[in-house]
């Protein structure tokens, strides 16, 4: 054992809960889904030597992905035992226990992963961007997310997000009207179009697995000859965007089905996908993010680097894996903690123009206010 190794070992764990409202009231949908206020999970590792790292996870409600607000605290409580003693900083050794001790609720062990990044950035002076592999550029691009509306209602809130500076954008289709969410696409193209020009910025136009295959295809028929208009999780599984996939020109991005390495390799082989949306919560935390990550790298696929949401602390994880990806393969990501006036803390990974940068500080770069926090729900302590 190196010396000095044990005053990383962890010896004390807590749960908090912080609730995230939006500005905007209610962010909706494919199939009339709706949330306006996240319940936010924030793990705090602490260990025999005094370093603190916090992780956060955040589902977006219980009705989007396999993931639910109190199941996460429930995972950790469980888990959280059988972490006491790791050290910290040996993140591929607590990914082992995590996955032997839990099977499956990958998002559960997002939070104690990117906990432990913190720590490890904190114990080597680094951000944990640049343990993952080092930053490029200063800053990098992100989406808005369009609530699903009236096509009339999203273009003006395109036009809005524009004069923030987003420069992409991220609609919310997906809906048994399609002639609505054909208008929705046309809309906004032709709002995009207009104040940058012809084809300049992307559309990604995001059904959440809302359509049936001959839904989809009759949407990817009618806007087939926009430009930059992509679509994004047609259909719920694999097998059904893989028949879409197979009869659009448009480029295509996979989401939802997305959830490990395996499905990855399968999007491959088959070609079923221009782009992936990477959630870092659904595949377990920053370190499966980072193998899948970089297995796209090499084969030229693109990606929406994100989470389910998210405040401080996800954004600031999202931040260190987005700008550690080569920027041509970055196709966007996002800044979830500018959705809702809420702040876990201080932190200089905030929203500049339309861009963000990840934290030059030591770990994730998010200085956390106990105050944010409220008093633990769970401690689980040597
Ligand atoms: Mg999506």
């Amino acid at each position: 054992m190196l010396r000095g190794a044990t005053q990383h070992f962890i010896k004390r764990i807590a749960l908090y809960r912080v609730e995230l409202p939006l500005h905007e009231g209610a962010y909706r949908w494919a199939g009339g889904k709706s949330i306006s206020v996240f319940d936010a999970t924030v793990v705090r590792i602490e260990t025999r030597g005094g370093l603190v790292g916090y992780g956060e996870n955040t589902p977006l409600g219980s009705a989007y992905l396999p993931a639910h607000p109190t199941g996460t605290r429930a995972g950790l409580e469980e888990l959280a035992p059988s972490l006491l003693g790791l050290d910290a900083t040996k993140i591929n050794k607590v990914n082992s226990v995590m996955d032997s001790v839990l099977k499956g609720h990958p998002h559960v062990k997002s939070a104690v992963d990117m906990a432990c990044y913190d720590i490890l950035g904190k114990h080597s002076g680094l951000p944990v961007c640049e343990l993952l592999g080092g930053r490029y550029d200063d800053s990098f691009p992100l989406y808005r997310a369009i609530s699903q509306g009236s096509p009339s209602e999203m273009a003006a809130s395109v036009d809005k997000y524009l004069s923030e500076g987003y420069t992409k954008f991220q609609l919310k289709v997906g809906g048994r009207d399609l002639a609505a969410d054909i208008e929705r696409i046309r809309l906004c193209r032709d709002m995009l179009d207009v104040r940058a020009g012809p084809g300049v910025l992307p559309l990604f136009c995001d059904a959440n697995t809302g359509w049936l295959m001959h839904e989809a295809m009759q949407v990817c028929n009618a806007v087939s000859s926009l430009p930059a208009t992509y679509i994004e999780q047609p259909c719920l599984s694999y097998s059904e965007c893989l028949s879409v996939r197979r009869h659009t020109t448009l480029p295509f991005i996979l989401d939802e089905c997305v959830d490990d390495v395996h499905v990855l390799n399968r999007i491959i082989q088959d070609k079923a996908a221009d782009c992936i949306n990477l959630k870092i919560s659904k595949v377990g935390g920053l370190s499966k993010a980072r193998v899948i990550r970089d297995l796209c790298v090499q084969h030229g696929i693109a990606m929406n680097i994100e989470d389910s949401w998210g405040g401080d602390l996800v954004t600031a994880a999202i931040a260190a894996l987005a700008q550690s990806t080569p920027p041509p393969l970055l196709l966007c990501s996002t800044d979830f903690n500018s959705y809702g006036p809420v702040k876990m803390g201080d932190t200089t990974c905030r929203r500049v123009n339309g861009r963000l940068s990840a934290p030059l500080e030591p770990g994730l770069g998010v200085d956390i206010d106990a105050a944010a926090l409220g008093h633990a729900l769970f401690v689980c302590e040597e």
